[in-house]
């Protein structure tokens, strides 16, 4: 284990920020880590997986701990599920390919997530109707100051919206080492969202399977999103905000298209992306393709800000504050942001 002193974290974060950490160093398994834990004593500590849910604005003065524990174990099985564990550095993608593989269901519509599989619990990743929660089994995490290993299951991890016990109530406190999975032996087919089924036609499906979904999800996704490789970005910036159905009345009857979802609980979810594309930063100019600098909102997807290369996090931070702002000032919704911030 090799601890690295003032080194670069644009390779370590899909945005490509440049920003220094005091120290870095990766960690393999348990021993490897507590020994971190002893080095940097009381020092703050990051730690990282893929890199793609967090925007540096500043440099680090303490630690970040690459989570690099691999591994995918079958734990058993029932008349009607797979048990799997896979370890926090594996690659989220990879591990949905090996499960898809092994005809393991329940991960497809998740795939091609960027990201390590430690980092999605952190806020019970989501996409095409299906969360982390529906398949999630339970996980092992170790509290930094107790230097101890605890078991938490899905209740106690108190999985919301794209949150979890990890994001707000924990923060900081636990590394999660790995991730417990629970996979159908028959697959439930959720391809009523978003563009699946008619991506599906395209394809040609007849016969449905998990690989059809798969690359369904694959190919919607890799026409619509940026690749963090070509043009920095996290994903979705902002998560989409929940309103009262009163609330939505009053915004339908004055923004007819606006794109609203009602949830189980009777609010209703609204589209992010469309709240900031119909706002802008001055009057009939919209967010969508904005630049200022390096720094900008994507052409394709609204909620997705960019690094065009070279911007610093702080440009980001501050093009989310005014684009907040500006939805805001106009809907009367104020947005929240997914991205871990530092
Ligand atoms: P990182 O960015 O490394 O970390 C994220 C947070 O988790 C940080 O606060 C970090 O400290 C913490 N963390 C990471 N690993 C651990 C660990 N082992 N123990 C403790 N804390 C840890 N997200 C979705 O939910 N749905 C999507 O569809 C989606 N699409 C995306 C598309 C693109 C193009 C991009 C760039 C991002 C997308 N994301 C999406 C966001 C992101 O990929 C996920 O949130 C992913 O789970 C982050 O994984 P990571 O390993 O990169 O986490
Ligand atoms: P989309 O299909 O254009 O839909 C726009 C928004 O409407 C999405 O945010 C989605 O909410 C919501 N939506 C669409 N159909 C819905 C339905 N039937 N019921 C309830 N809500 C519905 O979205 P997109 O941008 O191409 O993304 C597709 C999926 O990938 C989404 O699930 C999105 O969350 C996920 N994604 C996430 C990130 C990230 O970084 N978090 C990045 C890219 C894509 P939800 O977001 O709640 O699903």
């Amino acid at each position: 284990m090799q601890i690295q002193e003032n080194i670069s974290l644009r390779q370590y974060n899909t945005f490509g920020i440049e920003v220094y950490a005091k120290y870095f160093a990766g960690f393999s398994n348990m021993n490897e880590l507590a020994r971190l834990t002893e080095q940097a004593h009381k020092d703050a500590v990051i730690v990282l997986g893929g890199g793609s849910n967090v925007l540096f604005t500043q440099n680090i003065n303490g630690w970040v701990w690459k989570n690099n524990i691999m591994g995918i174990e079958e734990l058993g099985e029932d008349n009607s599920f797979v048990y799997v564990k896979a370890g926090a550095g594996e690659n989220w993608h990879r591990f949905v390919q090996y499960a898809i593989s092994r005809n393991w269901a329940g991960l497809e519509n998740l795939s091609l997530i960027p990201g390590n599989v430690g980092a999605a619990p952190m806020q019970n990743i989501g996409a095409y109707g299906v969360e982390l929660k529906e398949v999630f089994n339970s996980l092992e995490a170790f509290h930094l100051r107790e230097k101890k290993v605890h078991t938490f299951t899905a209740g106690d991890c108190h999985f919301g919206y794209r949150e979890s016990v990890f994001k707000k109530e924990l923060k900081g406190e636990y590394v999660i080492l790995n991730v417990s999975f629970r996979l159908r032996k028959d697959p439930v087919f959720h391809t009523t969202y978003g563009a699946i089924r008619e991506e599906l036609d395209k394809m040609n499906i007849t016969s449905l399977s998990i690989g059809a979904v798969s690359q369904a999800v694959i190919n919607i996704r890799s026409s619509k999103l940026p690749d963090p490789a070509v043009t920095g970005n996290a994903g979705s910036f902002f998560k989409n905000p929940s309103v009262s159905k009163k609330q939505y009345a009053g915004l339908k009857e004055k923004y007819p298209s606006i794109v609203g979802y009602e949830n189980a609980d009777g609010t209703v979810k609204l589209a992010a992306g469309w709240l900031i594309e119909h706002s802008g930063p001055s009057e009939g100019t919209g967010w969508k393709g904005y630049r200022e600098g390096a720094a900008g909102v994507h052409d394709r997807q609204a909620l997705v800000l960019v690094n065009y290369g070279g911007a610093t996090g702080r440009e980001i931070y501050e093009l989310s504050k005014q684009v907040l702002e500006s939805v805001y000032s106009k809907f009367g919704v104020t947005l929240e942001r997914e991205v871990n911030v530092y």
